[in-house]
């Protein structure tokens, strides 16, 4: 069993620390946000004063932050200093491919291991312990961390080197984002044409419009009875964790110089979507803005 520090127990952080101490793990734990840190001690995390003594005695340090500069902060204000020589540091946060790297740097430098392990999978896949966790980093290092990535975990890939988990993390969610709103407009041009839903969705879900965002987050209720349109759009995947990972894969575009014309248009797509409202509903509400703007051509 393994002594492992959990930094940031918010939304995600809170249940996958959970799963490490019912595993038998000794867990220390921090988040700057008191009712987190509470509710993290009655799941059996041992509540640390403050991160520096959260990692003190820890073999591996867990991160789960919202963004690449809480991380970088984090790391370079005293929690590299502040651990045992050799430990290993492991961010599970979603963050820019570029600061997943430079994190590992750090933790380099500061005679540590390091690597990037962002997931999906969502709050509920962090309650039950089946998250994907997207892996980038050195051979050796997969292989001490994946005992502990398994028991939150239902599915571990080995992605490459640092930053491999990132990438793909924001490649598989601009082909989501994307695909979406592909879908989503064929619902509203479908609904214009006085097709059903229904008969859409018979047709698309066998044939070559068939995806995660048709047949499982399906946009209209109806054809898939536990989609978030069944529940007036209630996450599921929220349009705020949406935006964000698209600018962030807006960013990697930019600086890889990669001629996408969808992954643009989505990340601003979506960045209005979470700004108008959206923020707080599932990202399959898209389609309601689409059949609003379509009634306003149409007026
Ligand atoms: P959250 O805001 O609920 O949790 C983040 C926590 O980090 C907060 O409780 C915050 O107080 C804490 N924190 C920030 N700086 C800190 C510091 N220096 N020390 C200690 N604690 C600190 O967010 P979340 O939904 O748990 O998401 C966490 C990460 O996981 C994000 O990067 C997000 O993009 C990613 N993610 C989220 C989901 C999801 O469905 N929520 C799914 C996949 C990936």
């Amino acid at each position: 069993m393994s002594t492992i520090a959990f930094l940031g127990l918010g939304n995600m952080g809170g249940p996958m620390a959970a799963k490490l101490v019912a595993a038998g793990h000794t867990v220390h734990g921090f988040d700057v946000v008191s009712a987190a840190l509470e509710r993290a001690g009655t799941t059996g995390v041992i509540v640390a004063a403050d991160a520096v003594s959260a990692v003190a005695d820890a073999e591996m340090v867990i991160t789960m932050f919202p963004s690449g500069a809480h991380v970088l902060d984090a790391y370079r204000e005293g929690l590299l200093a502040a651990a045992q020589h050799n430990t290993l540091f492991i961010d599970c946060s979603t963050i820019d491919v570029a600061d997943a790297i430079t994190a590992r740097e750090l933790a380099v430098a500061a005679g540590h291991r390091g690597m990037d392990a962002p997931v999906s999978g969502g709050v509920m896949g962090a309650e039950a312990g089946t998250l994907t966790f997207m892996v980038g980093a050195q051979a050796e290092d997969f292989e001490s961390a994946r005992p502990i990535l398994d028991v939150m975990g239902g599915r571990v890939v080995h992605c490459g080197e640092s930053g491999a988990g990132q990438a793909a993390k924001i490649c598989n969610n601009m082909i989501l984002g994307v695909s979406m709103i592909a879908v989503a407009e064929a619902f509203v041009l479908g609904e214009k044409l006085g097709l059903s839903n229904q008969a859409l969705f018979d047709v698309a879900s066998a044939a070559s419009g068939q995806c995660w965002a048709l047949t499982t987050n399906c946009p209209v209720p109806g054809p898939v009875p536990n989609s978030p349109a069944n529940r007036d759009y209630q996450p599921g995947f929220a349009g705020a964790l949406m935006a964000k990972d698209l600018g962030l894969a807006l960013n990697a575009l930019e600086r890889t110089g990669t001629a996408a014309e969808l992954g643009p248009l989505a990340a601003q797509i979506y960045r209005r979507f979470a700004d108008e409202g959206g923020a707080g509903r599932d990202f399959s509400g898209i389609i309601t803005v689409i059949r609003d703007n379509s009634e306003k051509v149409k007026g």
